[in-house]
């Protein structure tokens, strides 16, 4: 039975004989993020696996409804909320990552299906688009390593269509060499050098290589990358190296071995929510728990018709008619979010910042009702008005409700389980109290 991600991941690594789970245990020891659509988990490591067919993963209930299957899908998500800490952290909303891509000659083993390659290349572009969608106040940058050097592949953009264009050609991406991690992480240092501090940088590193071919001692640029507080995280396709873990403790970045595809996907979806600021000031050795925070200033732009005269852009001096204004030098720009090039000042949309709001302040969980007793007088669901079943189902996995209602503690509205995952996957507001 592979739906019960919770139990697979640790009991699957212990049950090998002598089979190390070193390295795995960060991995397999976390909640799996379920973005992941029901894969084949049952196998530890891919290699070891048998065919599987992706039919048999899904398993029907004794009436041969999947209803079963998703809602124990549902209730892993519910769970996984009910384990984040409930105190409120400190994260950046201001992101800048580069998204460094292995394209060594490793890149082309097919123990991942269809190869490394076509799989990273895949979940990178929908890593990308959940990431703008969580992340509208960042930007991506993508590098790639190859034949022994780093590579620009594109330009640190805020807009993802321009991320998503850079790696739309595979062609052009095409495995060759060896990786040099150094002069990647390098090149990817350089590009985030000029950036202000109120902005995190990070480098995210799909690694599928157990070699890398550096120029000097590697540790001194982790060192550098200390020093510019640049957090490094790493997924290994292959097994774990010592650099690669040590890049990532050294900065409070994680590391993580794909076991397989679906796994691989998990560990990259885990690193879409920005990541806490404590553990930043932490290894940075400034001693306050929280720093105080610095004001920093924003700009709305004007927005210009489509039909209003062309004119210049100051960012890539092309005649175009739409665009923004620069609320403070009046220069105009493209696309926001961005920094102005006239005047630096940061220049956003307000729903971008609205919808970056949400991680700063999440929805509470909603309390699990065990029972009708405990149930108040609702006769319906307060999100879609959907009618409560009156009689309580007898099996019910951990975590599900068996009389199917959930309870903001706040308002203490009682909402079906549908609208418990929208609320807080979707929206990002509780509609019964607005918090
Ligand atoms: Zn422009
Ligand atoms: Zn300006
Ligand atoms: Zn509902
Ligand atoms: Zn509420």
């Amino acid at each position: 039975m592979s739906m019960d991600v919770d139990s697979d991941s640790d009991i699957s690594i212990d049950d090998g004989a002598g089979r190390k789970g070193k390295g795995k245990g960060k991995a397999g020891n976390k909640r799996r993020k379920d973005k992941g659509k029901g894969k084949a988990t049952d196998a530890a490591y891919t290699w070891e696996a048998s065919y599987t067919r992706t039919w048999d993963t899904v398993q029907e209930d004794e009436s041969g409804s999947l209803q079963s299957a998703v809602e124990d899908w549902m209730a892993r998500g519910r769970r996984r909320r009910l384990l984040a800490p409930a105190a409120p952290v400190r994260r950046t909303i201001i992101r800048h990552l580069i998204l460094l891509l292995d394209l060594s000659a490793s890149m082309l083993d097919r123990d991942m299906r269809p190869t490394r390659f076509d799989l990273t290349l895949q979940y990178a572009r929908e890593f990308i688009v959940e990431w703008f969608d969580q992340n509208p106040l960042g930007q991506i940058g993508i590098v790639g390593m190859r034949a022994g050097l780093g590579e620009r592949i594109g330009e640190m953009s805020g807009n993802p269509q321009d991320v998503l264009k850079a790696i739309a050609d595979r062609h052009k991406l095409e495995p060759t060499g060896e990786p040099s991690l150094q002069n990647a992480i390098e090149l990817a240092r350089s590009s985030m050098n000029h950036l202000p501090t109120h902005s995190s940088r990070e480098i995210l590193i799909i690694f599928g290589s157990l070699t890398t071919c550096d120029p000097h001692n590697i540790h001194d640029t982790l060192d550098v990358c200390v020093a510019n507080k640049i957090r490094i995280c790493v997924v290994a396709l292959a097994a774990e190296m010592k650099i690669c873990r040590e890049l990532c403790d050294k900065t409070s970045g994680q590391f993580g071995v794909a076991m397989n595809e679906g796994h691989f996907k998990d560990l990259l979806f885990e690193l879409i929510p920005p990541p806490a600021q404590r553990a930043l000031s932490r290894a940075a050795g400034a001693g306050a728990t929280n720093p105080a925070a610095d004001l920093m200033m924003m700009g709305f732009p004007t927005r210009l018709p489509d039909s209003s005269a062309p004119s210049l852009c100051v960012c890539h001096s092309e005649m175009r008619s739409e665009g923004f204004l620069c609320p403070r030098c009046l220069a105009k720009v493209c696309d926001v979010p961005t920094d102005c090039d006239i005047c630096d000042l940061m220049v956003v949309s307000s729903p971008h910042l609205a919808r970056s709001y949400h991680h700063l302040f999440p929805v509470k969980p909603y309390t699990t009702v065990m029972s009708v007793g405990d149930a108040s007088g609702s006769t319906g669901c307060a999100g879609c008005a959907r009618v409560f079943p009156m009689v309580a189902l007898t099996t019910v996995g951990e975590g599900m409700s068996p009389v199917g209602r959930y309870q903001c503690p706040e308002c203490l509205g009682e909402f079906c389980s549908d609208c418990d995952v929208f609320v807080h996957d979707v929206v990002h507001c509780c509609p019964g109290c607005g918090r």
